[in-house]
């Protein structure tokens, strides 16, 4: 007979490279042809319909309804001419990934007769049936209603036969039931208080843009294999599984090359996206084996994160035309390296000068270094929060555990840096500064043009690392929205800025000169930065206790890290820059806390089925072969011939036995503690529930199962096993 795992293994062998030939046009031709651009949009809508719409998107204003109405006109022609017949607002709920509701373009005009309909106010506004998406307590039943509203600031685009609208999605009382909302929010929030600090260098900056380049990281698995894995079908990860003989030692597949079938994936899917506008450039092997990397050329950080949630989607639809399922999960194998989301992040003015780079003179680089300080600043005050803000039921698994990132944040700025750092510190106001005519001043800020970008070390084991141009928030996971870790950034440093502002306009108000009084403030910060700056080990027990002493949040579990959230510290920050409002944060919590629960209960369940209907039939069936065995040889050997020759199997009998025994107990209670959880109603209590008293059971019975795994003959096992996941291509 031949088992549920061998038959996948078999058709995962068949699976062979699709031919996906190189786009025969240029790329200048693809690119982007799927956007609604502005370039495009010139040959669709009237000039002075642009002039406002482009006036209104540039500016921060409102688009009124009669404008909206003019642009649809236009959209519909252009979207039908490239194969749409539907319309969707695509928002980005709580839940992750991406929603839509989509429409079709269809309606009756005065006389009754069909036409294709899309009217000003169904781009604008949209009510999708809100009711099945997390709210955390915002709506109330009689008003559970959830718009969706047009964000001009991301160019709609058609997928299929889709014409998209990148749209928020708020309640009817407005408050945000996304991770867009807020994350405009906040990127208004930091391009204003910027923009008033680079003012004190350049009077030109008018305002000041985040940027972000992600980097995201993925397993391929075969979609036979992963059919045959019911945990993986259900959680997005493995809950048992023995780790295979070779996996990532010998960093083999780190460079390596890219086996043909994954090349067929990775070229057309570059292939979609450039249609898409989004401007993929690097593919590479990750260090696990089947685990890949995709990064874009940075962009403005809206459109930065609309593009790799739409990537994502694409990735799964592609991959599974090349008979693979995507593994967005943090942590889908045990013991192997997992997958996280890089998040490069910046801030550039309108002037053309990127914020985080080293200037060419040392008045630049006094701008250079204000900001450094002040995120440094930032990211020490809210360091919990920044934490709370990549931390999920998934990316759990990765957060402290021995690789990136360590579940405490902390800043890595380099030898040079932390040197230039120092010499700033330590110099002496009173000789130090010298400022000629041309406005060109002396003194520790002078040595940094000599931090070019290579010169700058690297720290793999930093959550937050300074590199050359950029800083690089590695604890983001790699299935999530990017958003929820940039907008609590923005707005930190957005607030800190604020701070930095108050202070240095008070020592100018008190007759300073306004060089004196930045230096002075940036000595400050230098010195009240220190907690947060560590560039050693980051995954050492030294450290663990060294940032306790320095006062850093080092909570592990991922329940109570939520709570900073609503720490007054944030609470007051989001309120400052008005990116969160408290009814919006407490929803959030109660979102993020049902969402670790809801994850729990689902793979304690598959757990508990996994056990009884596959490890130990298979154990048993193993069990008896042996008892077969042994009571044959007795027949031939008597009682006792077999006492030495049958003594290891009756060893291994009885191991089975016992394993059995404690693996079924340990399931019963799992069981019971889950039934209790899921009685507690406070979002909170019972998400830590989960974590204190689910997830140890857990871990004890995949200890127990995978020694299973090892013992029992291969070909009684049901479930693919690690090394044909991992290896076969
Ligand atoms: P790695 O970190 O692996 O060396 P890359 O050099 O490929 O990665 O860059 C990673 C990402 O950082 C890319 O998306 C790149 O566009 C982005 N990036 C480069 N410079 C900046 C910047 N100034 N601001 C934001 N992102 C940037
Ligand atoms: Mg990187």
């Amino acid at each position: 007979m031949k088992n549920y795992r061998f038959s996948a293994v078999e058709r995962a062998w068949e699976h062979k490279p699709i031919v996906v030939s190189a786009s025969e046009e240029k790329l200048q031709t693809v690119f982007g042809r799927q956007v609604f651009t502005r370039e495009r949009m010139r040959d669709y809508i009237a000039e002075q319909t642009l002039e406002l719409l482009f006036d209104a998107i540039d500016n921060n204003k409102p688009i009124g309804r009669a404008l909206a109405g003019s642009v649809a006109i236009g959209m519909k022609k252009w979207a039908i001419e490239n194969g749409a017949t539907h319309f969707t607002h695509w928002f980005q709920p709580l839940t992750g990934g991406t929603a839509e509701k989509q429409d079709a373009f269809f309606g009756f005009d005065k006389q009754g007769r069909v036409m294709e309909e899309f009217s000003g106010s169904e781009l604008y506004q949209q009510e999708p049936d809100a009711s099945s998406f997390p709210n955390g307590g915002i709506r109330n039943t009689f008003e559970a209603r959830g718009y969706s509203a047009w964000d001009p600031t991301s160019p709609a685009f058609v997928v299929d036969d889709r014409l998209c609208i990148p749209t928020i999605f708020v309640a009817y009382t407005g408050e945000a039931l996304d991770y867009k909302t807020p994350l405009l929010r906040s990127i208004e929030a930091l391009d204003k208080a910027a923009t008033d600090v680079c003012n004190y260098f350049d009077k030109n900056v008018k305002n000041v843009r985040s940027n972000l380049g992600w980097e995201q990281e993925y397993f391929l698995v075969d979609k036979a294999l992963y059919c045959a894995r019911p945990d993986l079908v259900m959680t997005g990860r493995t809950l048992i599984g023995h780790y295979p003989a070779k996996s990532q030692q010998l960093d083999d597949h780190y460079f390596g090359t890219i086996p043909e079938r994954v090349t067929a994936f990775m070229t057309e899917l570059e292939q979609e996206a450039h249609k898409l506008g989004i401007p993929v450039k690097t593919r590479h092997n990750e260090v696990a084996p089947n685990q890949f990397e995709l990064a874009p050329i940075y962009e403005e950080l809206n459109l930065a994160n609309d593009h790799n949630l739409l990537i994502m989607s694409l990735m799964e639809k592609i991959a599974h035309k090349h008979n693979f399922q995507v593994l967005f999960h943090e942590k889908p194998y045990a013991g192997v390296n997992g997958s996280g989301k890089h998040c490069n992040w910046s801030m550039s003015t309108n002037t053309g000068v990127n914020l985080l780079s080293p200037g060419k003179n040392p008045y630049s680089n006094l701008q250079f270094v204000t900001f450094l300080v002040n995120i440094l600043k930032a990211v020490q005050r809210h360091n919990g929060l920044l934490k709370a803000s990549i931390v999920s039921a998934t990316n759990a698994h990765r957060l402290g555990a021995n690789e990136a990132p360590p579940a405490i944040i902390s800043i890595f700025l380099g030898t040079t840096l932390t040197q230039a750092l120092n010499e700033i510190e330590h110099a002496d106001l009173d000789h130090g500064i010298i400022i000629n005519a041309k406005k060109e001043m002396k003194l520790g800020v002078a040595h940094i043009p000599e931090i070019l970008l290579d010169n700058t070390d690297r720290n793999r084991t930093s959550p937050f690392a300074f590199t050359g141009n950029r800083f690089e928030f590695r604890a983001v996971g790699s299935s999530a929205n990017c958003g929820a870790a940039m907008l609590a950034l923005n707005a930190a440093v957005a607030e800190q800025l604020k701070y930095f502002k108050e202070e240095v306009d008070a020592l100018i108000a008190g007759g300073e000169s306004k060089e004196r009084a930045l230096f002075t403030i940036i000595r400050k910060y230098i010195t009240d930065t220190k907690a947060i700056r560590f560039d050693g080990n980051g995954y050492s027990d030294e450290w663990k206790a060294e940032a306790a002493v320095r006062g850093l949040d080092c909570e592990t579990s991922a329940p109570l890290i939520i709570d900073n959230y609503l720490g007054e510290k944030a609470v007051s920050m989001f309120e400052r820059v008005g990116v969160l409002s408290l009814a919006e944060l407490r929803s959030r919590c109660e979102v993020k806390w049902q969402n670790y629960s809801m994850k729990l209960q689902i793979e304690s369940r598959v757990l508990g089925d996994m056990v009884q209907n596959h490890a130990l039939p298979a154990a048993q069936r193993y069990q008896s072969i042996l008892l077969d065995n042994v009571k044959k040889m007795q027949d031939i050997f008597g009682k006792e011939g077999i006492t030495d020759l049958a003594a290891e199997d009756i060893d291994m009998i009885r191991k089975i036995g016992n394993s059995n025994n404690r693996i079924l107990h340990l399931v019963a209670e799992m069981v019971a503690l889950r039934v209790k959880a899921n009685h507690i109603t406070d979002e909170r209590e019972r998400a830590v529930a989960f974590h204190d008293t689910v997830v140890p059971k857990m871990e004890e019975i995949r200890a127990l199962v995978d020694e299973l795994e090892m013992i029992v003959d291969d070909e009684l096992w049901t479930l693919p096993k690690y090394r044909e996941l991992l290896f076969i291509r």
